[in-house]
């Protein structure tokens, strides 16, 4: 009993002095999806960028992407990765180390996986990638929530399902996705975004993740949100075509961006020095030959990376030990990072930074299962 009265204490007292002392003020978490952790560390795979099926010029890629010596080759797709992320932050997932990062979820395709990163919570129950509405709670909604936060939550995503799984309707915080409208009242370039967005032809489920990207930084620049999340898709929608050159530079575009967001960041006085960039994908793909797909039966799926920077983060590089992590502990590992505890109805995985024997956060039962699916508009099946 005394132990336990003992447990007790210590345990609160970590918790009041995570909520007196934040590591970091806002979050951005960022993710592109499906993109895997064979290129983030080793770069362009010698096969692939070797095979004119799934390449229009070889040679000229060559000349951009490719490098005898893994760490430039690497460096070239990942600039931002490697020249900024692995000097001054973490970069986990190199399972050349054992060091390995997996989705918890038994699908491995983006519905689920986007749950896992926001829930904190890898759900049994499978829903597929369509509008449906994801009754878990999120770490976003949890946050909005709180005085502290309350309107300075906010979501842009290049993938238009993105609505549902953070559920935008009951959460009360803007989820921008797809080819949304942004709001022309307030800003003169929503309203050249808007105009471009009308005039794409063949509009897919994925916008350009240049029109969202765009559209997120005004909207960062105006409203200053200390929470946001940036879901970038194209990566996922090349390699499903097969393209392994548009794949590569959509990453490299994608590093760039990060690039840009992060120096905004540090010179912007609202974020400097007290923002945290946690970067990840919702599920790996197949290995060599079944580079193009990815989910339950394609081995390799499961597999992941995460790149941290930013306030909090001990700039520790490439990680190098034998370790295991998972896409389920992110929410919680934003939660831990602003001080506040993320309490939800279904269980939520432990934070990254937490020691490996740290009890989880539970708050008690699980979810009772919903089948109040509604508002099925798009079908995303290999998303
Ligand atoms: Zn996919």
């Amino acid at each position: 009993m005394k132990a336990l009265f003992s447990a007790c204490c210590i345990f609160l007292a970590v918790g009041l002095a995570a909520q007196n002392t934040p590591a970091a003020r806002n979050v951005f978490i960022i993710t592109t999806d499906g993109f895997r952790w064979q290129e983030v560390f080793n770069g362009a795979d010698a096969t692939l960028i070797s095979d004119p099926e799934l390449v229009k010029d070889t040679s000229l890629l060559k000349t951009e992407f490719w490098d005898a010596d893994m760490e430039i080759r690497r460096r070239k797709l990942l600039p931002f990765f490697w020249n900024v992320i692995a000097q001054n932050g973490q970069l986990l997932g190199n399972r050349a180390y054992d060091n390995r990062v997996n989705v918890a979820n038994l699908y491995k395709i983006s519905y689920p996986g986007y749950n896992e990163i926001l829930s904190g919570f890898a759900d049994y129950r499978f829903i597929p990638n369509l509008t449906v509405r994801n009754r878990n709670q999120n770490i976003l909604g949890y946050l909005n929530k709180q005085a502290a936060y309350a309107g300075r939550i906010a979501a842009f995503s290049s993938w238009n399902v993105m609505p549902y799984i953070l559920d935008e309707k009951h959460n009360d915080f803007p989820v921008n996705s797809g080819y949304e409208m942004l709001d022309e009242t307030t800003d003169t370039l929503h309203i050249l975004i808007n105009q471009v967005q009308r005039n794409i032809a063949g509009q897919s489920n994925t916008r350009h993740d240049m029109l969202t990207y765009e559209s997120a930084k005004s909207y960062i620049e105006e409203k200053h949100p200390r929470v946001l999340f940036l879901g970038f898709g194209e990566t996922d929608e090349f390699a499903h075509k097969g393209q392994y050159d548009t794949y590569l530079q959509k990453a490299h575009q994608v590093d760039m961006l990060i690039a840009d967001l992060w120096y905004y960041v540090q010179t912007d006085p609202f974020y400097r020095n007290n923002t945290t960039f946690i970067i990840t994908t919702d599920h790996g793909r197949g290995r060599g030959a079944s580079w193009k797909g990815h989910g339950f039966w394609v081995k390799g799926s499961g597999e992941t990376w995460i790149a941290m920077l930013g306030a909090g983060i001990a700039p520790l590089g490439e990680m190098k030990e034998k370790q295991q992590r998972y896409q389920k502990q992110v929410a919680a590992t934003v939660s831990h990072l602003l001080g506040e505890a993320f309490i939800a109805t279904h269980n939520v995985a432990s934070p990254m930074a937490l020691p490996k024997n740290q009890p989880q956060q539970t708050t008690g039962n699980e979810v009772a299962v919903s089948n109040h699916t509604t508002a099925i508009a798009t079908a995303d099946a290999n998303k």
